[in-house]
């Protein structure tokens, strides 16, 4: 059974905490929002609660799981941070920023796939703050959507995935960023960015001037992953989602596909959709890409819902947190680029009609995400 409780994001009522603290002090699961997307929670130092939440997103078992902490105390009670760390991590936390250190033994092999490391960080969000603090445990959560799905920015998207198989969620509203947390692994003196998120590789290299970003920040395919959850599938919608070149390619595109009577969504900025003549899910402003990160999964969601068979998306200036969107929406659309309406169609198994007359009679509309 699954119990909703509405909480104050900024103020949650003490009784609310209190309940779901008991969940996970007793070996359940509470989804609860956090300042980057609703996390799926469970006891740390729990190795049987740990499989409930695997079972639970049907998430591989040698994907490891992010400890959420409220102290450095906490830190220290499940990793080995390096000294030198503390000063710049003190800066950062608490706030979407995850890293990844030498594991301690009480960690069980559940929460980090067997590995010697464990990924941890410290959530800016005062429900996820006070629901650790009053487990008076640290608390492992991945994102609380089911694998492969776009990641929960709101409760109901939670209560859509995971209805039933958690024992409470507990609603703050919407998430603050609506990306996932910065990942940097900590190896002896080398940091690197292994995945991006709302701290941005400019921000995090003042304090680590030798600041890396892997190769794989961008969201390219990874052939040989260097974090385990890079090399499976996510954030996918269920139909073909493909990412145009460039802004143009992208109207362009959406012109010739309405021509040949294809009905298809664009998910783009605010600014390029004054140019489209079909349906579009407006992502936010070219000008605020914390707009476009925050509204993305939500889009992503709505975007599977509706009924057009396929959908193209505006690929977006990758400085800043601009690499964090790309890199979601590259794995959104499977890494496929597209350049002209035929690749669409044949990628997508579509068969459009090529008589100029038989154009589509989808008029532009915006469709609210
Ligand atoms: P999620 O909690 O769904 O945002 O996913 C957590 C991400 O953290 C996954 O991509 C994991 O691969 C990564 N991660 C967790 N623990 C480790 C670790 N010990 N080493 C490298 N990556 C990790
Ligand atoms: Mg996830």
């Amino acid at each position: 059974m699954t119990v909703i409780i509405k909480v104050d994001p900024l103020n949650p009522e003490p009784w609310g905490v209190r309940f779901g603290a008991r969940i996970i002090a007793g070996g359940g699961l509470v989804a609860f929002p956090t300042e980057t997307v609703y996390g799926l929670g469970a006891n740390a130092l729990d190795g049987s609660a740990a499989r409930r939440v695997f079972n639970a997103k049907g998430r591989p078992v040698d994907n490891p799981l992010i400890v959420h902490v409220s102290s450095f105390d906490g830190l220290r009670s499940v990793a080995e941070p390096p000294p030198w760390l503390l000063e710049p991590l003190r800066k950062f936390w608490p706030g979407p920023l995850t890293v990844v250190l030498p594991r301690k033994k009480v960690v069980p092999d559940e929460v980090t796939a067997g590995l010697d490391t464990v990924a941890v960080r410290m959530p800016a969000h005062p429900v996820a703050l006070r629901l650790i603090d009053e487990s008076r445990v640290p608390i492992a959560a991945p994102s609380a959507n089911t694998s492969t799905k776009p990641s929960p920015t709101r409760a109901e998207h939670v209560v859509e995935d995971l209805w039933g198989k958690v024992d409470l969620v507990l609603d703050g509203g919407e998430t603050f960023f609506g990306v996932e947390s910065t990942i940097l692994k900590v190896e002896d003196s080398r940091v690197t960015v292994i995945r991006p998120g709302p701290y941005t590789p400019e921000e995090l290299s003042k304090l680590f001037p030798k600041l890396e970003v892997s190769i794989y920040a961008r969201g390219v395919a990874a052939d040989r992953p260097i974090a385990p959850g890079m090399k499976y599938k996510h954030y996918a919608p269920t139909k073909p989602l493909f990412m145009a070149a460039d802004q143009s390619v992208l109207v362009q595109l959406s012109r010739e596909l309405s021509m040949r009577g294809v009905n298809h969504v664009v998910l783009c900025s605010r600014e390029t959709s004054a140019y489209i003549g079909a349906p579009t899910i407006v992502l936010g402003s070219r000008g605020d890409l914390y707009e476009v990160a925050k509204n993305l999964f939500h889009a992503l969601r709505v975007f599977d819902r509706r009924t057009e068979p396929l959908g193209l998306v505006e690929p977006f200036n990758e400085s800043g947190v601009g690499l964090a969107v790309m890199n979601r929406l590259r794995k959104a659309c499977g890494g496929t680029v597209v350049k002209d309406a035929d690749q669409v169609l044949r990628e997508g198994g579509i068969s459009g009609s090529t008589h100029p007359l038989s154009g589509s009679k989808a008029r532009h509309q915006e469709i609210r995400a």
